[in-house]
């Protein structure tokens, strides 16, 4: 609504390719069970929507003040949650586990921070999609690589955060890891690392945000308008 009403329609295509991409893609099948951590991947909760839509509602708001900076905030932040959601997508179909960036260790599929090639590459193809659709609509050319740039950056960062400090869990009750407090079984879990307040949410809350971060400063260096 926040990005409708700022960007008007311009915002919305943004919003449509973010949703309508993330969407197709998740339905492509690849034949490879959902292993290892909680199958959260489909999750499509309220929080989950908060987190990658709460900066690009920010910059909704920005856009009832100046429309060309809103734009570019809007399609800058989905670009990073449009690369997030086609990463973790993308990567269930490597056939190769997930490394943590980084310390390259292996970890089981579905940890947070984890990255695989396809991952990284289905990220890029993500951002350049949402960077896309915004660069046409806001008629900035320039927007097409800004976007997509910030938006693959942002999944690094999201990895970086994901592995060192999202709070990962272990449920007693099932013996296998968690990243929630509760296990989906109901028992609570105990925290074997990381911040115990700072879950998948919260880590894509923060990389989005500093997309914003970044969509602001490189609007007054890069867009024909800042
Ligand atoms: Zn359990």
């Amino acid at each position: 609504m926040l990005v409708l009403s700022g960007t008007r329609w311009h915002g919305g295509a943004v919003l449509a390719a973010f949703f309508v991409s993330s969407n197709l893609i998740s339905r492509i099948p690849h034949g490879r069970p959902v292993t290892g951590l909680d199958p959260k991947s489909d999750r499509r909760d309220h929080w989950q929507v908060y987190a990658n839509g709460a900066a690009a509602a920010i910059g909704g708001i920005v856009g009832l003040i100046d429309f060309g900076l809103g734009l570019w905030l809007v399609t800058s932040t989905l670009a990073a949650a449009a690369a997030d959601t086609w990463a973790t997508t993308v990567g269930r179909w490597s056939p190769v586990p997930p490394r943590l960036i980084w310390s390259g260790r292996s970890v089981p599929a579905g940890t947070s921070g984890g990255m695989t090639p396809a991952g990284t590459a289905g990220a890029a193809a993500g951002a350049l999609i949402v960077a896309g659709i915004g660069a046409v609509a806001a008629g900035m050319p320039v927007l097409l690589p800004v976007a997509t740039l910030i938006g693959f950056f942002a999944m690094v960062t999201d990895s970086t955060l994901g592995a060192l400090l999202q709070g990962r869990f272990y449920c007693e009750t099932c013996k296998v890891a968690s990243e929630w407090r509760v296990h989906r079984c109901g028992s609570q879990t105990t925290r074997e690392s990381g911040r115990a307040w700072l879950n998948n949410d919260g880590v894509n809350f923060l990389a989005t945000v500093m997309a914003g971060g970044a969509a602001l400063v490189t609007w007054h260096w890069l867009s024909p308008q800042g």
